[in-house]
């Protein structure tokens, strides 16, 4: 019989908050310089005492709403995580234990099994037998979730670490960057022949999700041919190399007993439903509209297809800015369907060799209008891409752009009538061939109109007066 793999996933993400989880120090990603955000709270001066921030337990107890966990709002505490290490100034990590704020749910169809609140550490960084330690991020809130060990195979752990990812931008929880450290997956795997699980190995170190797909993929062949060898496997913690795709061991696994977890005795305990802001029915006003939701939303008023779905849901930026288009559009089914295929494709093409993907600077009002210039002809297709380039460049009205680039189409009837009948007088023989049924003839004559017309000319007006003019003689 077969390997089942088994994989639970053990998700850390830091919280979008202005303060840090424990001071009043603030939380700021992107401060450079090393140890400015600190203050005796942080730096586990003695007498110093911890507070709570009251905004890190909202983005986790909203976490919690969106994925239909279960929150411990009669009773909930922080514990003390004990172990010894430079990067850990008080010697221990303030986390939560026995209760979590969150139990239970589910996410992507993997289930969840808690959501709990911690502090982040302190950032080492070893270099020349020198190490150096930055504590702007120690305190800094973080939560971890959890799931059951109820995954079976490197994509659908790789789909269920990017739809949370999605959740948590969604939310304005986290940035869940993995590249920045925002986010951080840790992947437990085993393997067993049976129902009853193997032996699991946790692998860290994944910096991205290709990264947690390949390192599982990876370690499931690994374990099987330990196994097949006859020999046992470790309870261990493996690193991911990215440079040679293989996990190696990093060290045995420690057990929770080493942790001497106890309850903080600095903090008070929480009874969250004293406390109207983590009500459900608050929580559920203030929740914005759900991936999962905005996909189903897509797919039922426009009939996107699934994968422009996904690019389009792909960033709160890009969504929000199709929203407004689609508005704009007044919800028009045709009209949305080409402006998604202009941002999947021209769009998405430009950002692609460009780089800098950003909305903010184009008017959702402009594109619009720009779809709707394509649609009534006032614009080839061509000269729609060209308008978008100047739109993305350098902002701006698509009509102003057009007209002042050239780019308009002739759509006054009268002008390109005249066009018609020069192109017909100079190829009556081509005329002749149209009438006795060659259907090309007709393609070559809207060719030399839309020549005559340097390419002003919208090639279904001109394809019209052509016949027209075509079937009336005495006119030419
Ligand atoms: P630990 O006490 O070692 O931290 P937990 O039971 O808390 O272990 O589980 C940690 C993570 O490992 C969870 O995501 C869980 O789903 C996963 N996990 C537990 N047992 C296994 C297993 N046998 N194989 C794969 N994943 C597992
Ligand atoms: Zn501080
Ligand atoms: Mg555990």
């Amino acid at each position: 019989m077969d390997y089942i793999p088994t994989i639970g996933l053990e998700v850390h993400a830091e919280l979008d908050t202005n303060t840090k989880m424990f001071c009043g120090c603030k939380n700021d990603p992107d401060e450079t310089k090393p140890n400015t955000n600190i203050c005796p709270v942080c730096m586990a001066h003695p007498g110093t005492l911890p507070t709570i921030n009251k905004m890190a337990v909202k983005h986790v107890m909203r976490i919690g709403r969106a994925i239909g966990g279960d929150a411990s709002m009669k009773y909930s505490e922080f514990d003390r995580k004990s172990y010894f290490y430079p990067d850990i100034p008080k010697g221990y990590q303030i986390s939560q234990y026995e209760y979590p704020f969150i139990s239970n749910g589910e996410l992507s169809g993997v289930k969840i099994t808690r959501i709990h609140l911690e502090e982040d550490t302190a950032r080492s960084s070893h270099s020349d037998g020198e190490s150096l330690v930055d504590f702007n991020r120690a305190g800094v809130p973080l939560m971890e979730l959890v799931t059951e060990p109820v995954i079976h195979d490197a994509i659908t752990a790789g789909r269920f670490a990017r739809e949370l990812q999605r959740l948590l931008r969604t939310l304005g929880a986290s940035n869940a960057n993995l590249e920045k450290g925002e986010m951080r997956i840790e992947a437990n795997v085993s393997v067993s022949k049976d129902k009853t699980l193997g032996t699991k190995v946790e692998i860290k170190n994944l910096n991205s999700f290709r990264s947690v797909e390949r390192a599982i993929d990876f370690e499931i062949k690994r374990q099987i041919k330990v196994i097949e060898k006859g020999e046992n496997l470790e309870q261990e913690t493996r690193g991911w190399e990215e440079r040679t795709q293989k996990t190696f061991r990093q060290r045995s696994k420690e057990g929770s007993a080493d942790y001497r977890y106890f309850p903080e005795p600095d903090l008070p305990k929480m009874s969250l439903s004293e406390m109207k802001e983590f009500s459900p029915e608050v929580l559920d006003v203030e929740l914005p509209e759900l991936p999962w939701e905005r996909r189903n939303r897509y797919k039922k008023d426009y009939q996107i297809k699934d994968d422009a779905i996904e690019y389009l849901i792909d960033s709160e930026a890009k969504a929000t800015f199709f929203d407004a288009v689609a508005s704009e559009l007044e919800h028009n089914k045709k009209l949305v369907e080409r402006a998604t295929n202009y941002i999947v494709s021209d769009l998405a093409g430009w950002y692609a060799k460009n780089g800098g993907e950003s909305y903010e600077h184009i008017n959702p009002v402009h594109f619009a209008e720009l779809i709707r210039m394509t649609v009534s002809g006032d614009v080839s297709s061509r000269g729609a891409k060209d308008i978008l380039v100047h739109m993305v460049e350098n902002g701006g009205d698509p009509k102003e752009i057009a007209d002042k680039h050239g780019l308009l189409q002739e759509r006054n009837e009268d002008a390109l009538v005249l066009v018609v009948d020069t192109v017909l007088r100079a190829n009556s023989d081509v005329a002749d061939e149209y009438r006795s049924g060659k259907e090309n003839a007709l393609q070559y004559l809207i060719g030399q109109s839309m020549k005559e017309s340097r390419g002003s000319g919208n090639p279904e007006l001109l394809r019209k007066i052509l016949i027209e003019r075509i079937g009336n003689d005495s006119n030419i």
